[in-house]
């Protein structure tokens, strides 16, 4: 009976919590087969006049995302975005045939999820042609170019006309929002207004793209040589670039200099523009025993001094008419060493001393004719270019790469310097002499100038710090 009352008393109160539930519960249902119904999809209206647009995305899970969009392209060329439920975090179109691409990459967070999600839009298919009333012709001859930024703004020809009448006077052309100093896509909107007849759009993305690369020059010299042990000091690069202001942070140096090793380093700088565009520059360290920033090389009559010594190899020439003939120096020197290693139980005999021109020429071109040039090349020098004709140079011993391993070859490798000779194209060096290994081809430069190269291990070439 009390529950009988108590029934009676909250009769409306009862009704309303057993109604509400129920309209919970129908409620509940919509949504969900609302919210869960769809697929990605992407709805795309597209209003004929004022180029306005609709976009609606579902998304297939539990949430639904609605975006619309209004795209316009009339009277101001602006690009408006209207959203819903959602932060738009990047909005980008590009132009590929006779569509333009629109991609967005949007952000949107329910409560607890925060999802990120990208998808490409295409349809806005833009047209360059337009006939209006079946006698109207309105044209542009692109709707879609290309500029390098800095360039100044440039106008594709527009063809509007009825019935042969030119109405190109009628065409208002908006590119107000154009910058050509500023990368990126931009809307020219063409308005064609004839009284009667209704405003008609066409439209033309300018895409300001940057392709210059920056300037990047060397401070320094792009070759230096350092004596072994000297501090190596980066005299860097200077960059500029047409468009990036900010670029002197994105140098990136590659490759190290370790002067306590000899060698040959290289230092690579490459910098990249915010537009991607790559500039590189490098320069060569070499590290020798001498050091010395740059060589002292004179030519006097055509021939090729380095600090005084001269030289001769595939890069530095004498004259054809330089006919010194065995230089008494090299013969007196030699004539020593040749009694010394006779005491020691050598016997080394000079096998080829001077030679002309005219006598190295024949000999280049007998074994060019034999071997070919590539090999010919390796072992026997271009006339004017033979160690031989400058009086200073002899092979001894035997005229074979075995030579270099004989007691005598080897003798004469560790002894020569003392009489101021040097083996000129020693073994492992093939690259940077240009020939050969000759154990049997000594050169005479005087004994204080022989033992520093002999000393340094390195040739001719590396020790001055100039060309081969
Ligand atoms: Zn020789």
């Amino acid at each position: 009976m009390r529950y009988l009352k108590l029934l009676k008393t909250y009769k409306k109160q009862i009704c309303f919590t057993i109604l509400m539930i129920i309209l919970i519960c129908i409620l509940s249902y919509f949504i969900y087969h609302n919210f869960s119904k769809s697929n990605v999809s992407c709805i795309l209206n597209r209003e004929y006049d004022n180029y306005k647009t609709k976009i609606v995305v579902d998304f297939n899970n539990d949430h639904t995302l609605s975006i619309e969009e209004v795209f316009e392209t009339g009277d101001n060329a602006i690009l408006k975005t209207k959203r819903i439920e959602a932060t738009l975090l990047e909005y980008d179109f590009s132009v590929l045939k006779n569509k333009i691409i629109v991609k967005h990459k949007i952000q949107y967070s329910k409560k607890t999820k925060n999802l990120v999600r990208e998808y490409v839009e295409s349809g806005y298919s833009c047209t360059n042609e337009k006939t209006i009333n079946k006698q109207i012709k309105y044209q542009l001859d692109n709707y879609a170019t290309y500029q390098e930024v800095g360039t100044p703004y440039e106008e594709v020809e527009i063809k509007a006309y009825s019935d042969e009448k030119d109405l190109r006077e009628n065409v208002l052309i908006d590119n107000n929002s154009f910058d050509p100093n500023i990368v990126g896509k931009y809307v020219v909107t063409y308005r064609l207004s004839i009284s009667d007849v209704r405003d008609e759009y066409l439209y033309r993305v300018i895409d300001v793209e940057d392709t210059t690369a920056p300037i990047l020059k060397l401070k320094g010299p792009k070759e230096i040589t350092l004596k072994k042990g000297e501090t190596y000091k980066d005299a860097g690069v200077e960059v500029s670039d047409n468009y990036d202001k900010e670029i002197k942070e994105k140098i990136k140096t590659k490759g190290k200099v370790d002067t306590s090793k000899l060698g040959e380093y290289e230092i690579v700088y490459e910098v990249t523009d915010s537009s991607g565009n790559i500039a590189s520059v490098s320069k060569k360290v070499k590290v020798t025993s001498k050091g010395g920033i740059i060589p002292q090389i004179k030519e006097e009559d055509g021939i090729t001094y380095v600090d005084g010594t001269l030289v001769v190899n595939k890069k530095y020439s004498i004259p054809k008419d330089y006919t010194p003939g065995l230089k008494d120096t090299t013969y007196d020197a030699f004539t020593k060493l040749k009694q010394e290693a006779k005491k020691k139980g050598y016997t080394i005999q000079i096998l080829s001393g001077y030679r002309n021109y005219a006598d190295q020429e024949k000999l280049y071109n007998d074994y060019v004719k034999k071997y070919g040039k590539e090999k010919a090349d390796t072992f026997s020098a271009e006339p004017g270019h033979s160690e031989h004709q400058t009086g200073l140079a002899l092979d001894v011993g035997k005229l074979d790469t075995s030579f270099g391993n004989t007691p005598a070859g080897k003798w004469l490798a560790a002894n020569a310097y003392k009489y101021g000779f040097i083996i000129r194209y020693p073994e492992g060096k093939e690259k940077i002499t240009g020939y050969q290994y000759e154990p049997w081809h000594i050169r005479y430069l005087g004994k204080d100038l022989a033992q520093k190269v002999y000393k340094s291990g390195l040739t001719l070439e590396e020790y001055f710090g100039i060309d081969s």
